[in-house]
């Protein structure tokens, strides 16, 4: 059994939102280059995921918006289905139509639902979807980017194959809402995000006080950081916290999102993590993932627009905690050549870049709020 799997970006059709798009078309091929000309992986570590059907879709969504983002994706031109297109969250400047955007979409739900599928049959412990962590989107309508949420897909399966206790955690800096919303009266789902104070970041919701509905009470928690958190109080309030939470939820499989936005040179939100933070949010994944889970572990990307700078290390370390290899002590020079162009710029040696401080009054915040949340957790 392969230890670990890894999406082939080969089977990854376009996802396109347009040429000027925070969310670039081309984002993933410079991390899968990295890891290619880095030697992280081997031809037998990857797998290629079909598209998610209509019925797999309809695990997450309202099947009256995939029948109309089918309609849309084969006519983005057509002025009828423009007019109506922003009753499904389509046609605005977060989430632009263009051509072809079903088939992108599925194929990230289907990659999701692939990496879940090959653990829970134990084809590999581990699985890792660097094209998913679509966590906004919503049952009939697209948000923040996300057309087809992949997580809900894939957790839902899980649910469907038996399993009655997965933990989903969000490291993305915006909250996980779509996941939130999907799973928020569901006592079989547990899910944890981890993001910047919901009064200054969209989406502007994830507050320690929610904390789910009806069966599901209590099975949501939420740990907003103040604008300006740097690793230090991340670190430790992430652990902390997810520790005492899975510790009592027992989990039979974990399913992260790794947005890498958090990032200190994201230009979408303020938190001021280094890439030692991605690490030590992979290997504590995978930590909890072997305490609680058998090392049953599902990652999925997520937000990050420094698509040269950051995304590409980012990821790249994930995948090289769940495939068990070393980091290298330097960012391939020939990689740094390739992509410095695009990036505008000389692109980092390491893969660990130089941490920030935090002020004093923003780790003794983030304090507060743990304690508030460890309060909850009980
Ligand atoms: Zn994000």
């Amino acid at each position: 059994m392969a230890k670990a799997l890894l999406i082939d970006a080969a089977s990854l059709p376009v996802y396109e939102l347009g040429p000027e798009h925070p969310f670039a078309r081309d984002r993933l091929r410079p991390l899968y280059d990295l890891i290619e000309r880095q030697g992280l992986v081997e031809q037998s570590e990857l797998i290629a995921a079909p598209l998610a059907t209509d019925s797999e879709l309809a695990l997450a969504h309202d099947p009256a918006y995939v029948a109309f983002m089918r309609e849309l994706s084969a006519a983005a031109e057509d002025p009828a289905l423009r007019r109506r297109a922003p009753t499904f969250g389509m046609g605005t400047a977060d989430n632009p139509i263009a051509a072809g955007q079903h088939e992108g979409a599925s194929a990230a739900a289907g990659a999701s639902l692939a990496c879940v599928r090959a653990v829970l049959e134990g084809r590999a412990r581990a699985a890792f979807n660097p094209s998913g962590g679509l966590h906004h989107a919503m049952p009939a309508a697209a948000s923040g980017f996300c057309i087809y949420n992949d997580l809900v897909v894939a957790i839902r399966a899980a649910l469907d194959a038996g399993l009655s206790r997965v933990a989903y955690v969000d490291y993305d800096v915006h909250h996980g809402d779509g996941v939130e919303h999907a799973f928020a009266e569901d006592p079989r789902v547990l899910t944890v995000s981890y993001h910047e104070d919901p009064r200054v970041r969209w989406p502007g919701t994830g507050y320690v006080e929610d904390r789910g509905r009806g069966a599901g009470k209590g099975s949501v928690l939420n740990l907003p950081f103040l604008s300006g958190s740097g690793d230090g109080s991340w670190q430790h309030c992430v652990e902390t916290s997810l520790r005492a939470a899975l510790a009592v939820f027992k989990p039979e499989l974990l399913v992260t999102q790794h947005g890498c936005d958090p990032h200190y040179e994201d230009p979408l939100a303020d938190l001021r993590l280094s890439t030692g933070s991605f690490l030590f949010a992979a290997q504590l994944s995978q930590e909890l993932a072997g305490e609680h889970c058998a090392g049953r572990w599902v990652a999925s990307g997520g937000g990050g627009y420094q698509p040269y700078r950051v995304l590409p290390r980012a990821w790249a370390m994930v995948w090289m905690v769940m495939s068990q290899r070393s980091l290298p002590s330097e960012v391939d020079a020939g990689w740094r050549q390739a992509w410095q162009e695009l990036s505008g710029g000389p692109l980092p040696e390491r893969f660990l870049d130089t941490p920030r401080s935090e002020i004093a009054q923003i780790s003794a915040g983030n304090e507060k709020t743990l304690q508030r949340l460890l309060a909850e957790i009980g």
